[in-house]
């Protein structure tokens, strides 16, 4: 018998995204269906998935759920995404808004904790309503953080759910969802749980602490990054229940969904190119330099596609750029996130007339476009619990030049180890960056030799089918601890 899975997220592309989890809940549940697992994937109806073009429609069921001392009827809405049933909860109350957390003027919105209280104990009353009888309950990052106390705590005694086990993916522990200690009356979960061993954090609620104190199994996006966040320095508070939980903390490095990202087919190029024949990756970058209006050039191309925020790594660039430009590189950036990041990179156009293109915003096709058109891809995150697009960068010949952290320390081999396919730098500093970005420049003008990397990265395998394997090899050993209980 298969198994049954339900999948919790607060985005999936192509319905809503605002990061990397939408790339992830869009690509995973897809790759588990085609190694045999039956997966529902629950997602908030938000006003963006009504905008995202996709056929979605009503199924006619109705289910209430406790919020609070209110009972809050909820709307079930359908649609099919590459083989995998998808419900949405609609709640326009909650969920038909312009974003999906909060406004870049005004910050997150004020009720979130009660926006995900209802969407957490929803996935339950959801089930019930579709009568599924769920293996696993898979849920990611704060904001369904509460699934799995709610699991243990009150659904767990319900016939439905008495066989099932809980994951919860932390795709990002930088961001927590803490509330303060006065709502949590909106939870309905007894007060035992708001203490050390539950989800109170320095007296305040912390729902990604709730995933990670209640669920079963835990996991995060890179082997690398599940030894990191143990750390003081990328705990975040939470090294200490981490190290605790050591056993049942697993790294598992994301992949990539290379229906959309293959430059072989990828619509949004004015050219198209493989691994056999790499002669219309040129003609991008001619394309993308004409595109910002930049001036022709031999040397090499630094692509950069990223929420500009500190995490990323852009003190350091800042901080570093006069010797990154005495490179002889040019640089194209997509992003958009802090002002003054935004700022400096428009400036950057001016003081470097012809050598940098920027576009502030999100921009999908041109992601494609830069990552095509690019011969190097720039990612210094500070930490980087994934991270796609230096993945991305490899499918598509971009080579990456990377910090050695999280999932770019897995997915990236330095040009001074065997079967290379990138550059990595050790050492959060810009001398650091400005070196290994230089090494790359140098070795990028030997033709062959930087011919021969750009094949070697364009065939390396960052397919879901492997990391699929293994999350389901998880699955399979919490039901087999559950027989055996
Ligand atoms: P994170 O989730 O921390 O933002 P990831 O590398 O894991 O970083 O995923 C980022 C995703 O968002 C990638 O798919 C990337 O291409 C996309 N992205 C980020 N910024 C932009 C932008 N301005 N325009 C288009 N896509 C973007």
């Amino acid at each position: 018998m298969s198994i049954k899975v339900i999948f919790a997220a607060s985005e999936a592309a192509p319905f809503c995204k605002t990061g990397g989890l939408a790339d992830v809940a869009g690509a995973l549940p897809q790759a588990l269906t085609s190694l045999g697992a039956e997966v529902t994937l629950l997602l908030p109806y938000y006003r963006a998935v009504a905008e995202s073009g996709e056929v979605v429609e009503p199924t006619g069921i109705k289910f209430e759920v406790p919020v609070g001392r209110r009972i809050i009827e909820c709307e079930l809405f359908r649609t099919d995404s590459g083989g995998v049933d998808v419900y949405f909860l609609k709640r326009d109350e909650y969920f038909d808004r312009s974003e999906l957390y909060g406004t870049a003027s005004s910050g997150d919105y004020f009720d979130n904790l009660e926006r995900y209280t209802f969407f957490s104990r929803g996935i339950f009353e959801a089930a019930k309503a579709l009568k599924i009888s769920p293996d696993i309950i898979h849920s990611n990052d704060w904001q369904t953080g509460l699934v799995s106390p709610y699991l243990k705590d009150t659904y767990g005694k319900d016939p439905v759910f008495s066989k099932t086990s809980s994951v919860f993916t932390v795709h990002n522990l930088a961001y927590q969802g803490i509330f303060d200690a006065s709502l949590y009356h909106v939870l309905n979960l007894p007060r035992r749980h708001f203490g050390l061993a539950g989800l109170e954090f320095f007296d305040q609620i912390c729902l990604l602490k709730a995933g990670l104190a209640y669920s079963d199994a835990i996991t995060t996006v890179s082997p690398t990054y599940a030894k990191e966040i143990r750390t003081k320095r990328l705990g975040f508070g939470h090294d200490g229940i981490l190290k605790f939980r050591k056993d049942e903390l697993h790294g598992i490095l994301n992949g990539v969904d290379q229906t959309v990202w293959d430059p072989a087919s990828d619509k949004a190029l004015p050219f198209n190119y493989s691994a056999d024949k790499v002669s219309g990756k040129k003609s991008c970058k001619a394309a993308l330099l004409n595109e910002f209006s930049m001036k022709k050039t031999r040397a090499p191309l630094v692509g950069m596609i990223s929420r500009l925020v500190d995490q990323k790594g852009f003190d350091l660039i800042r901080k570093s750029i006069d010797d990154i430009m005495s490179l002889g590189i040019s640089i194209v950036l997509l992003g958009s996130g802090e002002k003054r990041y935004e700022d400096f990179f428009r400036g950057l156009v001016t003081a470097y007339p012809g050598r940098v293109g920027v576009k502030i915003g999100y921009d999908e096709a041109l992601a494609h476009r830069i990552e095509a058109g690019a011969d190097i891809f720039l990612m210094p995150s500070r930490f980087e619990p994934c991270g796609l697009n230096q993945m991305y960068s490899l499918r598509y010949g971009t080579i990456p030049v990377v910090h050695a952290t999280g999932g770019l320390n897995d997915s990236i081999r330095d040009i001074r180890e065997p079967d290379a396919n990138g550059f990595k730098f050790k050492g959060l500093n810009g001398k650091k960056l400005v070196d290994k970005l230089a090494e790359a420049v140098i070795f990028y003008s030997n033709k062959p030799a930087w011919a021969a990397l750009v094949k070697r990265a364009m065939s390396d395998d960052h397919s879901w089918q492997a990391s699929a394997r293994k999350y389901l090899s998880l699955y399979e050993k919490l039901e087999e601890l559950l027989h055996k209980k």
